[in-house]
């Protein structure tokens, strides 16, 4: 197979990313290949495609169980014969798969490193053709980076084991010199073509505030993105705890991570976030290498990091997917204090010596002063990153908070208020098309019948479409305002009456000038209730069964057949299979009772 009819029929992408094409190539070349990347580039698709064009199986090598999880679920998704073998598993499901491997049942096998000292996968191994090994995280295997692991350094061993080398590929999103040269030396690479990619993140957003009340700027930028996921980063454990009670307390759907809770517990909430059962987590800077998850929409710092590299690592986990996401950072002088004392208190590194000591404290404070300038720049923001990161940059990228002021947000309140006293007005009994219409001043068979065009609620919005009042009640279902039952009756909720009666404000998000097209939000929020219906059925994560990219980009062209729908970035043949009726169906729905 070839590497484009891969990249169409499993992966539903027509063209490739910058720097994909010649990183496929290479491997499939027989070249060892260095791929760095920033986080969201791409990565995988570059070993997967190379994968599946080879004779024979690609072992992956990935520092975390989730991130396997993931990675394979997704891979199944798209109809392609992977597994994975980790510590979490039982023997007897390990000696399950390594039988699978053996009669042939897998392109692609992800293993965690220290599986490479353990006999019986060697064994495996040796009676497999492998023609392709490929090391993702590989920033893992030096010092130099923010994750070593030891187990890393065995993987040159694991590789000289074999008797007929296979190609070697590694891929990570570190660019720092120190680090690449690290990868080449300690995995043993032979003459590999490396390929360092651009840094700039074009979909990202980047905004940062010096508010007087960081909570309350917080609590309105929640609001802005309700229904979407996030992160939202804290300096400390006790911070993060605290702005977690806060936020449960006030009915976000919030969990959190921070490496002073149990293994089990960590686990437990990162899953939650991973399945969009819970939108928004709460963490410090534990929270990142494990989650692939695409369909992050904002991440927002609640305190400013301690230097420009980690921040642009955390804040890069947002969008992944493509589509456009924000990122936030909320900075006030107490930060620095608490970077300054981070750097005065940290105990790592005991084998330096006080010069060396001294002088990795120098390195640290300048940083936090690029750090500093970044939060107080007035010129545009993404300009500053790229250049420090040694890039060029034009001077405004109109996709900042410098360039183009702060994320504008729409009241609606007042629609709102309306949308719900009509729902109260007939008695919670009636459907959400039902609803709009009596709003909008129809007067059905149905509406005469019941006599809702004597209601006050009657033609309140009628200088609205139904398709646009149908969108506000799919908003307000989608942010906990509004509840369906199983007759699809809508239902108000403790939320509802804060609005109605105690003058709570809603505000939602409008989307910055250089946002994604104006795509049908409505539409949007109704694919998604979709996917994680369907999530939840398979229990996969939702971003394996359709990502948010993708999703904007159904609402947009809104297909009517499975020919238009495959062509839809991102369906690919097995999962338009698998989900496409449903989708379409949706879709026909829409349309006919909203008009495009
Ligand atoms: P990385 O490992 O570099 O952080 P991933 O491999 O997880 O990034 O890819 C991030 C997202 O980009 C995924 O949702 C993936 O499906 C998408 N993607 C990858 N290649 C393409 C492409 N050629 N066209 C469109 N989307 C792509
Ligand atoms: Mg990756």
């Amino acid at each position: 197979m070839d590497k484009y009819t891969a990249l169409e029929r499993f992966f539903g992408y027509k063209t490739f990313r910058p720097g994909q094409e010649d990183l496929i190539d290479s491997i499939l070349l027989g070249r060892d290949t260095l791929g760095i990347m920033p986080t969201g580039g791409g990565k995988s698709i570059c070993f997967q495609i190379p994968a599946l064009c080879l004779p024979g199986v690609t072992i992956v090598i990935s520092p975390l169980v989730s991130l396997m999880k993931d990675q394979v679920s997704a891979l199944l998704q798209n109809g392609i014969p992977a597994a994975c073998v980790n510590q979490t598993m039982e023997r007897e499901a390990i000696s399950l798969t390594y039988s699978a491997a053996v009669r042939g049942e897998y392109k692609i096998i992800y293993a965690a490193p220290e599986r490479l000292s353990s006999r019986r996968f060697l064994e495996m191994c040796s009676l497999l053709n492998v023609s392709l090994v490929c090391v993702d995280e590989a920033h893992c295997v030096s010092q130099w980076g923010h994750d070593f692991r030891p187990s890393y350094l065995e993987i040159k061993d694991f590789i000289r084991s074999f008797e007929k080398r296979p190609v070697v590929c590694a891929f990570t999103a570190t660019a720092t010199e120190r680090v690449r040269t690290d990868i080449e030396k300690l995995l043993e690479l032979k003459r590999p073509f490396v390929s360092v990619l651009g840094f700039d993140r074009p979909n990202l957003f980047f905004e940062v505030k010096k508010p007087v009340n960081k909570y309350s700027e917080l609590k309105r930028l929640l609001d802005l993105f309700s229904g979407k996921s996030g992160i939202i980063y804290c300096a400390t454990r006790k911070k993060t705890d605290e702005l977690f009670d806060l936020l449960s307390l006030e009915n976000y759907n919030v969990t959190r991570y921070h490496a002073g809770l149990s293994r089990e517990e960590r686990r437990r909430n990162q899953e939650l976030f991973a399945s969009d059962v819970r939108d928004i987590v709460v963490a410090t800077n534990a929270f990142g290498m494990g989650i692939d998850k695409s369909n992050v929409s904002f991440v927002i710092h609640y305190n400013m990091p301690g230097d420009l590299e980690s921040y642009y690592q955390e804040a890069g986990r947002a969008g992944r997917d493509g589509a456009k996401a924000y990122c936030i950072l909320l900075y006030s002088g107490e930060d620095i204090a608490v970077q300054r004392y981070f750097i005065d208190n940290s105990n790592e590194n005991k084998e330096l010596s006080q010069t060396e000591l001294l002088n990795l404290r120098r390195r640290k404070l300048k940083k936090l002063g690029t750090m500093i300038e970044y939060c107080e720049c007035k010129n545009c923001l993404r300009e500053f990153m790229l250049s420090y990161f040694g890039e060029r940059a034009p001077v405004r990228c109109e996709n900042c908070s410098s360039c183009v002021g702060e994320i504008r947000s729409g009241d609606i309140t007042v629609e709102a208020q309306k949308i719900l006293s009509c729902v109260s007005r007939v008695k919670e009994k009636e459907s959400a098309a039902v609803v709009a219409k009596i709003l909008k001043g129809e007067r059905t068979e149905h509406i005469i019948k019941m006599k809702y065009d004597v209601l006050s609620t009657f033609s309140l919005l009628c200088e609205k479409s139904v398709a646009e009042i149908e969108g506000l009640i799919e908003y307000l279902l989608s942010v906990s305002c509004l509840k369906e039952d199983e007759n699809g009756f809508l239902h108000l909720t403790p939320k509802a009456r804060g609005i109605l009666f105690r003058s709570v404000k809603i505000r939602r998000k409008i989307e910055n000038p250089k946002g994604n097209e104006a795509t049908d939000e409505s539409l949007f929020l109704a694919l998604q209730k979709l996917r994680k219906e369907i999530a939840k059925k398979e229990s996969v994560p939702p971003f394996t069964v359709f990502t948010d990219a993708t999703l904007h980009a159904m609402a947009k062209s809104k297909p009517q057949s499975r020919e238009e729908l495959l062509v839809v970035p991102g369906v690919a043949l097995v999962k338009e299979k698998k989900y496409g009726a449903a989708f379409l169906k949706l879709i026909a729905e829409k349309i006919e009772n909203g008009g495009k």
